[in-house]
């Protein structure tokens, strides 16, 4: 394909206005970090709008969508500002559902199997109209997509880790390490050694564990994520002290553990992991990236709710409030069939009863000692036991067996709508719970509990229906809106109170979603 063809379209079709983004590279401003990338003429390379080189001229520099759509023009990545790190490409792109799908699955697959074709397929459309999608939105074909993605990863496991070469071919989806040399010798005109001995030696960690810097574009309320995850955080499986959150994980049958905490300097959050497969670093990378929604694009929602009298002073006090997402869609939705009724406390502490009767133990010396129960735990267990009522027990048992039988999965979504009313059918599981799960599970920004209680309390309408009403207005970030109103109960007092500690905060949460979460 003709070389100036993704880059017209890109200019064109992507809405990205040059004047925004020669003012956004000029100023180097972290907002558009992820947003766009800049070629340069001249060097052939491709730099994020933060790169700290010296500015070229405009006439010299082009604008690309996507990373993906910089490389198939034929730029490299810079080897400076690092592409690799910039936060990702928002999931929600406006227009097509079916490229997000796609993108979805690109990420969750680890990148390797099927080729365009399987993809196509399972997002339900040809794959010369995919292929046609893709280019529209983000530039670049699902092919180079994938392969800057892989590519990316592989210099970030080059970079950031001591792994062996072998390994980072392996973990980053290249197969055998011929192929991983070659594609890493063509982008970066380097081999994996020199690169490795151009950046600043990883330092020496024990063995299996790995630190990891995941970007996000400013502001992030990383306070109010903190309390919210605190304030549900399920004993023994969770652990948030110290302004870090931490947890058990279990993936492929291996355990290990994760940990988070503000890296504000450079805009991002500092993670390390404790797993004992180099192989599933890709995975946990971009589920722990969906869980602290670090892709958002958090200005253009900001935007999109300032509007709203009721929302607008809390925008303005609390910027950068995320929608937490989860860890694993199983537990999630078990925590919320848990929370159905109770206070959140309540529920916290049903949960942490549930590991600690159903969930592999695991030892790790940071106050986890247990995995979340898998669903074949709970599928016939006695949840009774532990305190649930018969009710919310079979509900419980339930899901677990619909998800043992394959009725239900969690893995892959391709269609949310679809999901949804498979979830419903389960007894017990009704509307709120689905939507609940779609906005932290499934990360829909519009998904919207609008039988919620908090909510309509925090806005002091009657029912269901006036509340749906006034959400029309929050479309498509209507989960945003739900996170803003659950967590600053009303402007004037989150104007007058200043949110100085995550305990002040866990506690407003408390108070104000207790009734429904
Ligand atoms: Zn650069």
């Amino acid at each position: 394909m003709d070389r100036a063809g993704p880059l017209l379209q890109a200019s064109r079709l992507m809405t990205l206005d040059w004047q925004v983004c020669s003012r956004a590279r000029l100023s180097r401003d972290p907002r558009f970090d992820g947003k766009f990338f800049i070629g340069v003429i001249g060097s052939r390379v491709y730099c994020r709008p933060i790169c700290p080189a010296p500015t070229a001229k405009e006439k010299n520099c082009r604008y690309f969508p996507t990373a993906a759509a910089a490389a198939e023009a034929g730029f490299r990545p810079c080897l400076r500002c690092r592409p690799e790190c910039s936060p990702g490409t928002p999931a929600w792109l406006g227009t097509s559902n079916t490229v997000s799908r796609a993108l979805r699955l690109i990420g969750e697959s680890g990148l390797e199997d099927g080729g365009i074709e399987n993809l196509a397929e399972r997002v339900g459309v040809g794959s010369r109209h995919l292929r046609r999608l893709f280019i529209r939105h983000l530039g670049a074909s699902p092919s180079a997509v994938a392969q800057t993605r892989r590519l990316h990863f592989a210099k970030k496991l080059i970079d950031e880790t001591r792994l062996s070469m072998s390994e980072v071919a392996q973990a980053s989806g290249f197969g055998c390490v011929r192929r991983f040399n070659a594609a890493i010798r063509k982008t970066y005109k380097r081999t994996p050694t020199q690169i490795r001995r151009l950046v600043r030696q990883a330092k020496s960690q024990p063995e299996n564990q790995y630190l990891f810097t995941l970007r996000f574009r400013p502001p992030y309320h990383w306070k109010g994520m903190l309390a919210f995850l605190a304030a549900r955080a399920t004993p023994g499986v969770e652990v948030v002290e110290a302004d870090t959150y931490r947890r058990s994980i279990s993936l492929n049958g291996l355990p290990g553990y994760f940990e988070v905490s503000l890296d504000e300097v450079h805009n991002s959050l500092a993670v390390q992991v404790q797993i004992g497969d180099p192989r599933l670093l890709f995975l946990v990378i971009e589920r722990i990236r969906c869980m602290f929604d670090l892709n958002a694009d958090w200005p253009r929602i900001g935007k999109s709710l300032g509007p709203d009298p009721e929302l607008a002073a809390r925008l303005r006090a609390e910027p950068g409030l995320r929608v937490p997402g989860c860890w694993d869609p199983f537990e999630l939705s078990v925590r919320a069939i848990l929370g159905q009724q109770i206070t959140v406390k309540g529920a916290t502490a049903l949960a942490g009863r549930l590991a600690r009767s159903f969930g592999q133990t695991f030892s790790a010396p940071n106050g986890l000692t247990h995995l979340f129960p898998a669903p074949e735990a709970l599928a016939h267990a006695k949840l009774t036991t532990v305190g649930l009522t018969t009710k919310r027990a079979e509900t419980v048992r339930a899901l677990a067996r619909a998800v043992c039988d394959g009725q239900i999965g969690f893995q892959r979504i391709i269609d949310s709508e679809a999901f949804l009313t498979r979830l419903c059918a389960i007894p017990g599981i009704g509307a709120w719970t689905a939507q609940y799960v779609a906005m932290r599970a499934l990360g829909e920004p519009d998904a919207f509990p609008s039988g919620d209680l908090g909510l309509l309390r925090a806005l002091g309408l009657r029912n269901v229906r006036e509340l749906e009403a006034r959400a029309e207005g929050w479309r498509p970030w209507r989960a945003y809106a739900a996170m803003y109103l659950w967590s600053f109960p009303s402007p004037a007092s989150a104007a007058k109170r200043s949110v100085s500690t995550s305990k002040d905060l866990v506690e407003s949460l408390k108070h104000n979603v207790q009734a429904s979460l």
